[in-house]
Parts: C-alpha cells; structure tokens; sequence
C-alpha cells in the first residue's frame, strides 16, 4: 500500500542471463513465494508485478522474464527498451554461465538506459559443492561496473528479498 505523501515509482525491470541460471525460479519466489525443481524453460508469463514499500517510496516493479529467448544468446531490443533496473544473472555452479553474465553486462552498458540499475546475482549458492565461480570474482567484476551484487538461493530464498529490496532503494535513490 502506498503511504500518504509517499513517492511512487514504477519501474521496469529485467532478468538477463543464460538460460538455466534461475531468473524464472528467482522472480517466482520473489513474486509467488514459490520454487519448482524441475521448470519448463519457455516456462513464464513474461510478466509478473509486484511493489515494494521503502519508507522513502513505493516500487512498483514491472517484471520482464524471457521466455527462452535467451538460449539464442541474444534478446530483442524492446525486451530492454524503458527499462529502470536489469538483473543479470549466473549459476555459481557454471563457469561458462559467468562469462555469459560478463557479456550480458556489456551489451546493457551498450544498449540499456542511460541511468539504469544493474545487479549482478550469483544464483544457486545452495550448490556450494559445486561451485565453479568464487564469490571474489563476482565482487571484483560488480565493483569494477558499478553494479550491486549478491549471492542468491532461488531453492533456499536466500538473499532474495534483500535483492530487490536493494534495487528498489537504489531506483528510489535515483528517482
Ligand atoms: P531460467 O532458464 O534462467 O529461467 O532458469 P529456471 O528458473 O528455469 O531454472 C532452471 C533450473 O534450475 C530449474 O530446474 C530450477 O529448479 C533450478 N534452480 C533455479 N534456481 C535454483 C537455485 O537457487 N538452486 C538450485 N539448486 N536450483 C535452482
Ligand atoms: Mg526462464
């Protein structure tokens, strides 16, 4: 609920990354509270609302999740096109899921808005065990874009909340 004499920003947002990382399962529990252990990839409406309260604004998110665009490495322009925040995703467990988020980063530097906000978001840190991509590397390549970064469990929930909670305040920032 929007609170008396409180701004209200609406905000675009999208999930960017190789398919396979989670944006679907990440934007479901963030939206829907739930997780699924075996999701169809073209899976996803595309489209999911959701608005968080600050104590500074309200954010009403528009949420853009591909469809399996993805897989072909590219995304149509529109898919970017007004966008106030973008959440590029990877899967510690995949060294080649980062170097894709690398390259997904460069492309929303080149054709992103010019203000937008980008977080870079390490998904599945349940998959400790398997982890390819230290939490370090991540950190470095965030801090030397300018981008907020976090480690995420689509499957735990953690540190979801606190992800777009984090967006939010920034696009508030900005506003
Ligand atoms: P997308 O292609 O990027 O949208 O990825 P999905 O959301 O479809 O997820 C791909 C697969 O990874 C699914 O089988 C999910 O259940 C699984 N998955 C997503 N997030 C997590 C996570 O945080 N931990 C684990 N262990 N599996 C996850
Ligand atoms: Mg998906």
């Amino acid at each position: 609920m929007a609170r008396p004499g409180n701004k209200i920003i609406q905000a675009k947002l999208v999930l960017v990354g190789d398919m396979g990382t989670g944006k679907t399962s990440l934007v479901l529990k963030f939206v829907k509270g739930q997780f699924f252990d075996n999701l169809e990839p073209t899976i996803g409406a595309a489209f999911f609302t959701q608005v968080l309260s600050l104590a500074e604004a309200t954010v009403k998110f528009d949420i853009w999740d591909t469809a399996g665009q993805e897989r072909y490495h590219s995304l149509a322009p529109m898919y970017y096109r007004g966008a106030a925040a973008a959440v590029v995703v990877y899967d510690i467990s995949s060294m080649d899921t980062f170097t894709r988020a690398k390259k997904w980063v460069q492309e929303l530097q080149r054709q992103g808005s010019q203000n937008l906000v980008m977080a870079l978001v390490a998904n599945k840190s349940d998959l400790d065990a398997k982890r390819e991509v230290a939490i370090e590397e991540g950190e470095q390549f965030s801090q030397e874009n300018g981008m907020f970064f976090t480690e995420t469990s689509a499957k735990t929930s953690q540190n979801i909340n606190e992800l777009f909670f984090e967006i939010a305040k920034r696009l508030a920032r900005a506003a």
